[in-house]
């Protein structure tokens, strides 16, 4: 299995992918994470990439679209899930170019009000990943991390400016490449489901579920 999920910041691709790496045993692609860790490593590119990042624009197409091929090739799998991946239609391209294939679409949906609520109560433990909500997820002592009582964090693009121009970035993605995908699955190439985000975690990993066992 290949899937694609795509969905706004604070849709909930990395939990349902993360519901689906334990359940089925694939693994995951970030390409959000990953440029995450290339940050960490202080290089002059990843300074570069840590200002786009906190701008809320995309990283070139170049950059990214290496670092999930390789990632994808390194991994050697039949079977992944792309989280924020592809983004433009040159992503796309350049994963065909490789004879990456893909066969299920996950598009996640939900209005702006939630988006905001879920990012802004977004809080992080910087060396572990695990990811909290001041109000959906809280830790047990508000603002330190349940394991080792060390101070949460927020991401550096969670904040209302930038979240403004990630979600004018997805308008793009979603325009461009759920288009590219609702035409691919006219023409029965792949399977392709729109999924109300707002529903609780569980409903939405339920309805990915049926979408990913159900035959054509
Ligand atoms: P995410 O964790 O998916 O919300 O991504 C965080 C940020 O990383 C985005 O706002 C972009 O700046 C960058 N990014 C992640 N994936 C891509 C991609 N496929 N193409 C370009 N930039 C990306």
């Amino acid at each position: 299995m290949k899937i694609i999920i795509l969905g706004p910041p604070g849709s909930g691709k990395g939990t349902q992918s993360n519901l689906l790496m334990k359940k089925y045993n694939i693994p995951t692609i970030s390409s959000g994470e990953a440029l995450r860790n290339m940050i960490l490593q202080k290089t002059q590119l990843s300074l570069l990439i840590e200002k786009k990042i906190q701008k809320g624009k995309l990283v070139d197409d170049n950059i990214i679209t290496n670092l999930v091929i390789q990632e994808i090739q390194k991994k050697n799998v039949n079977h992944f899930i792309l989280d924020g991946f592809p983004r433009t239609i040159q992503q796309v391209k350049s994963m065909e170019e490789k004879n990456i294939s893909i066969d299920h679409v996950i598009e996640l949906k939900l209005t702006k009000k939630i988006i905001y609520e879920r990012i802004l109560g977004r809080r992080i433990h910087k060396k572990s990943g695990r990811t909290y909500h001041i109000k959906y997820f809280p830790p047990k002592i508000p603002e330190q991390d349940d394991i080792t009582q060390e101070k949460l964090t927020t991401r550096i693009d969670d904040n209302l400016k930038t979240i403004n121009q990630r979600l004018l970035e997805y308008k793009q993605v979603q325009n461009v490449i759920c288009t590219y995908y609702k035409n691919q699955m006219k023409k029965k190439k792949i399977k392709y489901i729109k999924i109300n985000a707002e529903l609780k975690i569980q409903e939405i990993f339920s309805k990915i579920e049926n979408f990913i066992i159900k035959k054509q």
